[in-house]
């Protein structure tokens, strides 16, 4: 794994892996439910939500998810709802 693999994201106080993100954006209503990738949903979703994914700092990751690199995780850190190790 490479230090900038997007692992996770920080999301509504808690870091979710991809799959656990997309699970409860689709559960409230903020995302379709489709196959595509996690940056790719999360891309589609920013575009209609005005928000600047390039720029973190214009947004509170209450309200938008931000990435978590792999470089960031430490060990034996899990995602806050499957527990899977990150
Ligand atoms: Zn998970």
């Amino acid at each position: 794994m490479k230090a900038f693999d997007i692992v996770a994201y920080t999301y509504e106080a808690e870091i979710l892996c991809p799959a656990c993100l997309i699970g409860r954006l689709v559960h409230e209503g903020k995302v379709p439910d489709v196959d595509d990738p996690a940056e790719t949903v999360l891309d589609i979703h920013a575009a209609f939500e005005h928000v600047d994914r390039q720029d973190e700092s214009t947004f509170d990751s209450d309200d938008f998810p931000k990435v978590v690199f792999a470089s960031q995780v430490e060990d034996g850190e899990s995602c806050g709802e499957c527990e899977e190790a990150l």
